[in-house]
């Protein structure tokens, strides 16, 4: 039996996540659980799974959540101490890291010195302080397996070891995107898309802000960042292909010409079963592949003139040190303000390349150095967006 802490619970994610563990009550079990502030999901949660302990991010979210969920035998518990706390109970043998942004880097890393095995959803932690967290993960001797389905597929595609995947032989990571619901759009027709039309993925069922990240190229971005930290290797390795089927998740090519692919219809409880039992496979309810009904899959490059996010995130892989952490944190601000219309969906990527280039970049020698430029960039971005002053 795996004890599980789901940091997250009540997004996308966490969903897919408690639907794998509803169907292995064998396996699995829910030991705690977090959210941010969504109370009625959280007191479900905690009818159906009744795990140990859940923290909420707020005080006032904790209180009206253990009101609701009077009489039951839980540690309601709020708060950014408590949320690091639940991942190293000694019940705990997986922790997925499923909150989304860089509120995730904390109580993610937490998991890691705890010597949990980590299943990461939540890519801006890596992306982040990808070097300090490659480092913990080492130190602490930590199975870290890639839920995002990409990367999830690239590590199905590599030779396994018992210890995981290995780059053996490798000549080049394949990074499929679909290419968001913008695909085929002109300049001229994105300039007035709404939030509603950025959210409506082709293929994907997700989160607001990964939703919108897809449709501006951004997500693919922070991908393309996330490989190189997990894989070992720089943006010159990893080609991104444009493939709007979704029905490869990503590929592997070999030395000798060899490429493997993972594929499955676009569900992420693929890669979440994949994670939780790792090196085993479980079922998942997922409707099994029809490549007869698929028919035809497309490939295309992507086109870095109408999706410069891209292109922004290589640059600051190779800009190095808070470069990262300064990108995500203006992307973070532009999809906020984008969903509140204060900006436009092509100011996203004016906005994060007037960040990137105007932050003082600086190297990474500890955790500080990535909250110091996460806050001072989100502060030049408000300040830009205040002033109206990057288009
Ligand atoms: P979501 O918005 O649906 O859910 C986010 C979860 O995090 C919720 O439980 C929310 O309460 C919690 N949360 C949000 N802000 C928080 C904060 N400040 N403090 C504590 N908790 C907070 O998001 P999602 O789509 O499930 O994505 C979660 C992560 O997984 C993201 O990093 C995303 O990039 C990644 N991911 C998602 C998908 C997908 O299909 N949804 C695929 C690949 C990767
Ligand atoms: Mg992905």
């Amino acid at each position: 039996m795996q004890g599980i802490c789901l940091l997250g619970a009540t997004g996308s994610i966490g969903q897919s996540t408690l639907d794998i563990i509803a169907q292995h009550p064998e396996k699995f079990v829910l030991v705690s659980a977090s959210a941010n502030k969504s109370v009625a999901k959280m007191a479900d949660i905690c009818r159906r799974f009744s795990p140990q302990r859940v923290v909420m991010g707020t005080q006032a979210a904790r209180d009206e959540l253990a009101q609701q969920c009077h009489g039951m035998d839980i540690s309601f518990e709020w708060g950014a101490e408590a949320l690091e706390s639940i991942t190293a109970d000694a019940a705990v043998d997986q922790v997925m890291a499923a909150i989304m942004g860089f509120a995730g880097l904390k109580p993610t890393l937490a998991g890691i010195r705890a010597g949990k095995r980590t299943l990461l959803a939540n890519k801006e932690s890596l992306v982040t302080a990808g070097k300090l967290f490659m480092d913990e993960v080492a130190r602490n001797d930590v199975m870290l397996l890639p839920i995002d389905s990409e990367h999830n597929a690239i590590y199905q595609s590599l030779p396994q070891t018992s210890h995981g995947a290995h780059k053996r032989d490798v000549s080049k990571i394949l990074l499929t995107a679909s290419g968001g619901p913008f695909r085929t759009w002109t300049l001229e027709e994105m300039k007035s898309v709404t939030p509603e039309q950025a959210c409506k993925h082709p293929n994907w069922s997700m989160g607001q802000k990964i939703s919108i990240d897809s449709a501006s190229l951004m997500n693919k971005g922070l991908e393309l960042i996330e490989a190189c930290w997990l894989f070992d290797v720089t943006p010159h390795d990893v080609d991104v292909v444009v493939h709007p089927e979704s029905i490869i998740h990503s590929m592997v090519s070999y030395l000798d010409g060899s490429v493997i692919a993972q594929m499955g219809n676009p569900d992420m409880k693929i890669p979440i079963a994949y994670g939780m039992s790792w090196p085993q496979r479980i079922g998942t309810n997922v409707a099994p592949l029809n490549l007869v009904d698929v028919a035809r899959l497309n490939f295309e490059a992507p086109d870095l003139a109408r999706f410069p996010n891209l292109k922004l995130a290589a640059d600051a892989w190779f800009m190095g040190g808070t470069a990262m952490a300064v990108l995500n944190a203006a992307n973070e601000i532009a999809v906020e303000a984008f969903l509140h219309r204060q900006i436009g969906f092509l100011d996203i990527a004016r906005l994060n390349e007037r960040v990137l280039m105007s932050a003082d970049i600086v190297g990474v020698s500890s955790l500080d150095d990535v909250f110091d430029a996460d806050r001072a960039a989100r502060q030049l971005a408000l300040d830009m967006i205040s002033r109206g002053s990057f288009s």
